[in-house]
């Protein structure tokens, strides 16, 4: 385990095994359509690689970038594209891939601009849901792992841009935001 960690909240293994149950999930319900991964990033860069592998079937993928905490952990409510799609998307399959869902004001303000290009279906799957914290509602089709309010890093979150390439995913120690 990383020496900044005080625990490991899922293992390698626990995510490569809910992955894998997603994207058969996911392949059963796209079945004969094609389907687009929009993975937002950075966050959920190597959530998006895994689960494509996971879909047996027809998968295109595109990235989208978003403002959130910078180096804070506390939502700021404010959300900006960073970078846009290069797919057009009107008329096609969407499931936007996201690594956590907190406040949820960062999937409903990307929920209602993707809304707004008249793709064919939108949905969401995100790794991680944090239990109670939802400000406003959010239609999440598939969530990977429920997990109580506790700032997690590793497999793609980070703090401070660090801990992203963790294959788990766990706890920082009180000590290490103080540094
Ligand atoms: P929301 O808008 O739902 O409050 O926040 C979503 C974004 O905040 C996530 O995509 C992620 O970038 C960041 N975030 C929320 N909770 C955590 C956390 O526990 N750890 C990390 N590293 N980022 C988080």
């Amino acid at each position: 385990m990383h020496p900044d960690l005080k625990e490991i909240v899922y293992t390698e293994e626990q995510i490569q095994q809910r992955v894998r149950e997603l994207g058969a999930e996911i392949a059963a319900e796209y079945e004969g359509r094609s389907l687009l991964l929009v993975g937002v990033l950075r966050g959920a860069a190597l959530f998006v690689a895994d689960l494509a592998r996971a879909i047996d079937g027809p998968v295109e993928i595109d990235f989208m970038a978003v403002s959130s905490y910078g180096s804070s952990t506390k939502s700021s409510g404010v959300v900006r594209i960073i970078k846009d799609l290069d797919e057009v998307i009107d008329g096609r399959d969407v499931l936007v891939v996201e690594d956590i869902l907190d406040t949820g004001l960062t999937l409903k303000y990307l929920l209602r601009n993707l809304a707004s290009r008249k793709p064919r279906s939108l949905e969401v799957v995100t790794l991680l849901s944090k239990e109670g914290k939802q400000r406003v509602p959010i239609d999440c089709k598939y969530t990977g792992f429920a997990i109580p309010d506790e700032f997690v890093v590793g497999y793609g979150l980070d703090y401070a841009e660090k801990y992203r390439n963790l294959p788990y995913i766990g706890i920082l120690k009180p000590e290490v935001y103080t540094n």
